[in-house]
């Protein structure tokens, strides 16, 4: 064996159902090595054995040329002895315990499947369950690793011969591809109730919803209610049943040209759009198109989606429809045939079924583009479960997250795993189908914490639940004050290792204080031991707590209140409460009874939209600041100022910004300028605290965090004038600003060593 080596390399990363082996096979094969390649559930082993410039060849092209959906984090090399191969083979999976490896999220139809499905002379002609090594279900479908189809929820289907040579084949696209079906051996459709399937259940599917009628569709991660976008009947009869209130519903076109149709989408958001993650994106409409208006009543913000599974395909016609997520308002989304037929009946005219199972739920991502970049709004299918790779090597913790839009993370070695979005933690049906995911989360990573991590706020049921965890597992708990672990996660996404702390803006709804009272209007130092509170808004009383957020007019009648601006009768707040409301509340506000302080962003966010007459019920979460940031005109105006205070924690006082507004609304000011002048306000004010803190301790490095930065104009203005002071700016691409990625911060402060 003269001049031969054999090198053994162990591929960690998303290297699993993702058509890596074969590509490892025909590369080998180009180069004339011999040996194996295998999945084992810590990642991919393989074993070449060749000419010693083959293997470097080899061992460059396998980082430099992978499938599309691969991605490679390490390749460890190895030389072992050479072992005479003959040739390079393929091994079967072994199951083990022990480490883990990513896996893939969910993968919307490839253009080679797509063509093959408007192909009439292709054997999946119209299948809507076509799919290859590049595209369709992965995480939805896994019930353990390694990913291999008995361990999918495929296994209940026997491949026809056809089938079963395509998968057998290395050089076929859909070798080893997991669900891989046809008409023949596959999963099917059918409508209920009825008994028709295949085609004329489609092609019934779709003369329903044209004639208006609300159906439900079972799809990749969780059954939708979908209904004709363009029909005003259809559309209320949805909201009301759903008992939606005035929240948007996403839609789904057809193509990139029909969401131009409706919506300005600009070149970054057509990629975005178009991109096999297929989020939800966030979309300025159009005035005056065929859109009924409720499909998103008062906002000009509006969330579109291209269809990602081959049955949306199929469905979709002229019309756009409405998709939203299929479940009674704040419950998690339905997932078995039986429960949706049960808890959908009252909601949907007819089920749109079929009978590959979903194991674990997993909703629509929702996005926005800031500065032709991501901005996550909710991090879940085509995401989830891609790890955030950590600075370093961590414990294994459990994080749970705090209330409202849950994730939780779990991390082992140098990986974070988040969950996929699942909902807000208010009620019992969405802690069960946490404790699923988790279980699910836990198997396939291979997951045992040594600690469970939850927020401060002690009336939280994730904070209940995680004290029982700890108990029940005799291990450690540790709480996170709630905007320490927002400043935490955008940290840990950039992949700071934390010795230096940052000058953390966490502008934010709520969140749990340490003094007992509601932050959110909060600048830290923070790194990812400790923090020092150096700034936060002047504390304004919050008649009934967190349960003011929906009406943001009695918001701002306190925000008034406390700026000792009297409540004049031709204020838009003033005159959107009754006199009797204003006699009580009055003297709560003496009395301070049932009143907790608040230092909350976004209660001024909402307090100023009620006072500006844009917003004063919110009949979902930041309705008021949405609408306020659409209606800000673009062209830059000069802020109001806050007023600082002197001293260690520095009080940003919004009073100077109210007195300001009020008396440019008598004046006739339109509400467009207002509200740039105040969001540019508040961006001149995190700026001057920000360089306040960079004098006192020469922190060069601002994270921009917390629920209100979803706000892409405040977002902007910050950012900008951060930058222009010579700042360093962390915003979010990863997780989502809001608590949606709360539980990532809480996972590194609480694995910290
Ligand atoms: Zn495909
Ligand atoms: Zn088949
Ligand atoms: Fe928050």
């Amino acid at each position: 064996m003269n001049g031969i080596a054999r090198w053994r390399l162990q591929v960690q990363g998303v290297v699993q159902g993702v058509g890596f082996r074969p590509f490892v096979y025909t590369l080998a094969s180009r180069h004339g090595l011999r040996g194996f390649v295998a999945n084992r559930s810590d990642g991919v082993h393989i074993e070449v054995e060749g000419q010693p410039d083959a293997l470097e060849q080899f061992h460059a092209d396998l980082q430099s040329q992978l499938p599309p959906l691969a991605h490679i984090d390490s390749v460890l090399v190895q030389s072992v002895a050479p072992q005479g191969d003959s040739s390079f083979e393929i091994h079967e999976s072994a199951a083990q315990t022990g480490p883990s490896t990513p896996v893939s999220p969910d993968v919307a139809t490839c253009p080679d499947c797509l063509q093959e499905l408007f192909d009439p002379a292709d054997r999946r002609y119209l299948y809507p369950f076509i799919n290859c090594t590049n595209c369709g279900p992965r995480f939805t479908i896994i019930r353990d690793i390694p990913y291999d189809r008995p361990l999918t929820t495929m296994a209940a289907f026997a491949m026809c011969p056809a089938c079963a040579a395509e998968y057998r084949d290395p050089r076929n696209r859909r070798y080893h591809a997991q669900p891989n079906a046809c008409p023949a051996c596959g999963p099917q459709v059918w409508l209920h109730p009825g008994n028709q399937s295949g085609s004329a259940a489609l092609e019934a599917g779709r003369q329903a919803l044209a004639a208006g009628r609300i159906v439900a569709i079972k799809g990749i991660g969780g059954f939708h209610l979908a209904c004709d976008a363009t029909n005003s009947d259809a559309v209320q009869e949805l909201r009301s049943r759903k008992g939606r209130g005035d929240k948007p519903f996403a839609v789904m076109a057809r193509n990139l040209e029909q969401v131009r149709q409706f919506a300005e989408v600009s070149e970054e958001e057509a990629a975005l759009l178009t991109s096999r993650e297929r989020p939800i994106l966030l979309l300025r409409r159009k005035e005056g198109t065929s859109l009924s208006p409720l499909v998103a009543p008062g906002t000009a913000l509006l969330g579109f989606l291209l269809p990602y599974s081959p049955l949306h395909h199929l469905l979709l016609t002229d019309r756009p429809l409405i998709m939203t997520s299929g479940n009674l308002s704040d419950e998690p989304i339905c997932r078995v045939n039986e429960e949706a037929i049960q808890r959908l009946s009252p909601l949907a005219d007819l089920f749109l079924l079929h009978n590959r199972e979903i194991h674990v739920v997993c909703d629509d991502s929702v996005t926005r583009i800031h500065e032709g970049r991501e901005l996550p709004l909710r991090r879940a299918r085509g995401y989830a479960p891609l790890p955030v790779r950590l600075p370093r090597s961590a414990e294994t913790v459990l994080a749970v997250g705090g209330e409202l839009k849950s994730t939780f993370c779990l991390t082992k070695g140098r990986y974070a795993y988040l969950s996929p979005h699942i909902g807000d933690m208010e009620n019992l049906e969405t802690q069960q189908a946490f404790e699923r995911s988790l279980a699910h989360l836990q198997s396939i990573f291979r997951c045992t914490p040594q600690r469970v991590i939850c927020d401060l706020h002690p009336g939280y049921l994730s904070t209940r639940w995680a004290t029982k965890f700890s108990q029940e597992n005799g291990i450690p708990l540790l709480q996170v004050q709630h905007h320490h672990a927002h400043v935490a996660s955008l940290m840990a996404e950039h992949g700071l290792e934390g010795s230096q702390p940052v000058i953390g803006v966490s502008f934010d709804g709520t969140g749990y204080g340490t003094d007992g009272a509601i932050w959110g209007g909060e600048i830290l130092l923070a790194d990812y031991s400790s923090f020092r509170r150096a700034a936060r808004l002047n504390y304004v009383p919050l008649p009934g707590g967190d349960a003011a957020v929906k009406r943001p007019y009695r918001i701002a009648l306190t925000h008034l209140h406390a700026a000792g601006i009297p409540w004049l009768p031709d204020l838009p707040c003033v005159a959107a409460a009754s006199a009797q409301e204003l006699t009580v509340l009055q003297r709560q506000m003496e009395t301070g009874f049932h009143c907790v302080p608040a230092s909350s962003m976004g209660r001024l966010f909402d307090a100023v939209a009620s006072l500006l007459g844009i917003c004063h019920l919110a009949s979902y979460e930041a309705q008021a600041a949405i609408e306020l940031e659409m209606r800000a005109e673009s062209q830059p105006v000069e802020g109001y100022p806050f007023a600082l205070s002197e001293g260690s924690e520095i009080v940003m006082d919004s009073t100077p910004v109210l007195r300001s507004i009020v008396r440019e609304l008598q004046g006739g000011i339109p509400p467009a300028v207002i509200s740039a002048r105040f969001h540019a306000g508040v961006a001149d004010c995190a700026v001057s605290v920000c360089k306040r803190l960079r004098r006192e301790t020469g922190l060069q490095r601002a994270a921009l965090t917390g629920g209100v930065f979803q706000n892409v104009l405040l977002l902007q203005l910050t950012k900008a004038r951060l930058l222009q002071a010579g700042f360093e700016v962390l915003t979010h691409r990863i997780v989502p600003p809001n608590d949606g990625g709360l539980a990532l911060g809480q996972a590194v402060i609480g694995a910290k060593d």
